[in-house]
């Protein structure tokens, strides 16, 4: 079995975009993954040899009255049957609530999970990603999904424990 990376995250980090780089070297869209179910886009990454299973979620949205953000029932579901979790933030956006509505939500979880910060292509992605750090959700990484920086070292990191 080949391990599940889901992409959760806000509408509008990237989570689209980086699911499209990891999957566009072969049509990979996978109708049917023992374990997973069919509500959300699966694909088959190869990436510069490494293999797993991606998934792009819709994205957990928080809307203005915030404390009560419903987290899509399919991005808690994609959270559940994953490996690992890449909670993708946006670097140029900074830290929103509902970013730390998700955050919340996977403290609790207790899924190994990753902060990346993305679109750091033409920013200072230090000091863009200096505040994801107050998330308590340990290091963040930097990548820009829609250039591909950053990204095979990511996946390294990821995959290495797995
Ligand atoms: P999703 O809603 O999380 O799936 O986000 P999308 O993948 O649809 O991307 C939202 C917007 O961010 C699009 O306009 C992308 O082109 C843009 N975007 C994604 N990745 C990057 C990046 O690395 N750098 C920049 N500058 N823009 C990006
Ligand atoms: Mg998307």
């Amino acid at each position: 079995m080949l391990p599940v990376v889901a992409l959760v995250g806000r509408p509008n980090v990237g989570k689209s975009t980086l699911f499209n780089r990891l999957t566009r070297t072969r049509d990979a869209l996978v109708a049917d993954y023992p374990g997973l179910t069919r509500d959300r886009k699966y694909g088959q990454a190869k990436y510069e040899g490494l293999q797993f299973i991606v998934v792009d979620t819709g994205g957990i949205s928080g809307d203005e009255r915030g404390i009560d953000m419903e987290m899509a029932s399919q991005s808690i579901a994609a959270i559940d049957e994953a490996d690992v979790v890449l909670f993708m933030l946006d670097a140029r956006a900074g830290l929103t609530v509902a970013d730390e509505m998700i955050a919340q939500h996977l403290r609790g979880k207790g899924k190994t999970c990753y902060l990346v910060a993305n679109k750091v292509d033409g920013i200072d992605g230090d000091s863009a990603s200096a505040e994801f750090y107050d998330l308590g959700l340990g290091d963040v990484h930097q990548i820009a999904a829609a250039h591909g920086r950053g990204v095979l070292q990511l996946l390294r990191t990821v995959l290495d424990p797995l």
